[in-house]
């Protein structure tokens, strides 16, 4: 129902800052079509967000229920992690996942089949802004997007006046479904997600932007805020056309708002802080049930893949459990965790899906290529499509040299990460990797 106050999508907004015109391959997924993973047995990583790992809450042989706290942190940069399924916990070990030489406490539970929920969670009560947060940290909810930065954290803004809430629907990624999923079916938890989040932070505008091949969720969504003008009134949103890496948090914030982060600066020193729409969609279905984060869906998708879908996967189930339940053509020759562009190879598929994953991706060989590294030809298209303005060549080169200082100075912890130069370079240079090796070098892997 339109009324007086019903509002337009505003764009598309067509800045581009270099970036790349990808294939995405989205599937389209439809509620019914989401399947849903009962595994007999799941792996829960206590370290599956920036900042300190947690330390276990509950004993080998102890039952656990859905949604029970299984680990917790005193440390302020961490997140609470909960029981995905109901059963008995088998073992508490180190294990080294990722086959970094350091290792990661893991949680094993095995299943009673029956998924019981616990029964001591109740539906927050929130009267001020403490209570919020607190609520907050209790979701054990983090950046879903990729980043796995605790969102409570993300949220204690005491330091600087914040006047724009972003949620970001862009979902740039080829084959990733899951953002665009919860837009089209959670409006609801996203839009209430913002209000809560706006109301108790003290932020008075809430954007949502989103790219314009998500066109069928940004028009349900702007649906849903006509139909409570009044509700939603404080809440716009933006369509971005689609170049990659569009849903980089500083490219969202100047597509959004206008407004550029400074080299060395967060989002909320220029009044901004950004939330993936999933993130959203998790802390409203959180405010509305009191159930924290124990599921993630998982666009599961590539050539290998029999049946490419949106699962509903509980934390900690094994990748090897995933790929079984959806069904595959033939053995893949790689398997992604994320996508393809900013995605980690697997070493192992016996790793489990963890609260940030939001795609598995196994692909064939003909899929994708694997190619000796050329020399640079010195065609600059990797400074043409650099979304930060930065000279992907002359980084790698200092990188090379073991300049490190050199290429800090020229902007090292300023990239995203985003691939994009890897992905236009004609002598397959893998650039990324090198900037990725640069930033390692240097103690810190985080883009700034
Ligand atoms: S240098 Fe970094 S930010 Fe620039 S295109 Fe390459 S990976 Fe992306
Ligand atoms: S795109 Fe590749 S070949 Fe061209 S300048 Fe950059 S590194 Fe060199």
């Amino acid at each position: 129902m339109k009324t007086k106050l019903s509002k337009e999508l505003a764009g598309p907004v067509k800045i581009n800052r270099g970036g790349v015109r990808l294939n995405h391959q989205k599937i389209n997924t439809l509620p019914e079509k989401v399947a849903i993973l009962s595994p007999n047995k799941v792996r829960i990583p206590l370290q599956m967000h920036l900042g300190a790992e947690c330390k276990p809450t509950v004993k080998v042989r102890e039952q656990v229920k859905v949604g029970q706290l299984i680990a917790d942190s005193e440390e302020l940069i961490s997140s609470p992690i909960h029981a995905s399924i109901s059963g008995i916990v088998k073992s508490i070990q180190i294990a080294d996942e990722n086959n970094s030489g350091s290792g990661t406490t893991i949680i094993e539970i095995e299943s009673d089949g029956k998924m019981t929920p616990y029964e001591n969670l109740t539906v927050p009560q929130i009267n001020s802004k403490e209570d919020f947060l607190r609520e907050v940290r209790k979701s054990g909810l983090v950046g879903l997007g990729g980043a796995g930065f605790p969102t409570s954290v993300k949220l204690t803004i005491d330091d600087v006046k914040v006047d724009t809430l972003i949620a970001n629907g862009a979902e740039c990624e080829p084959y990733i479904a899951v953002d665009d999923y919860k837009m089209r079916f959670y409006q609801e938890d996203i839009l209430d997600a913002m209000l809560a989040t706006m109301k108790w932070i003290g932020i008075s505008h809430g954007i949502i932007a989103i790219e314009d091949n998500k066109m069928e969720a940004a028009n349900l969504l702007l649906e849903k805020i006509n139909h409570e003008p009044q509700k939603y009134a404080d809440i716009n949103i933006v369509i971005m056309n689609s170049v990659y890496p569009k849903g980089a948090e500083k490219l969202v914030i100047y597509n959004a708002t206008g407004r550029t982060v400074p080299r060395g600066k967060l989002p909320k020193d220029i009044g901004c802080i950004v939330m993936n729409t999933t993130s959203l969609a998790e802390l409203g279905k959180y405010l509305r049930t009191g159930m924290p984060l124990v599921d993630k869906l998982v666009t599961v998708d590539g050539s290998a893949v029999s049946n490419p879908q949106n699962v509903n996967v509980p934390i900690g189930s094994l990748i090897s459990d995933l790929l079984t339940f959806v069904g595959l053509k033939d053995r893949p020759d790689l398997v992604m965790m994320g996508g393809p562009m900013m995605g980690i190879a697997l070493s192992s598929l016996e790793n489990p899906v963890v609260k940030q994953n939001n795609a598995i991706i196994a692909m064939l060989k003909n899929e994708f290529q694997l190619t000796n590294e050329s020399a640079c030809i010195r065609c600059a298209k990797c400074v043409d499509v650099c979304p930060m303005r930065l000279q992907p060549t002359n980084l790698v080169r200092a990188i090379k040299k073991n300049q490190i200082d050199k290429a800090k100075d020229d902007g090292l912890l300023n990239c995203i990460g985003c691939g994009s130069c890897d992905y236009i370079c004609p002598a397959k240079i893998p650039l990324a990797q090198y900037l990725l090796l640069g930033k390692s070098k240097l103690g810190n892997n985080s883009s700034i």
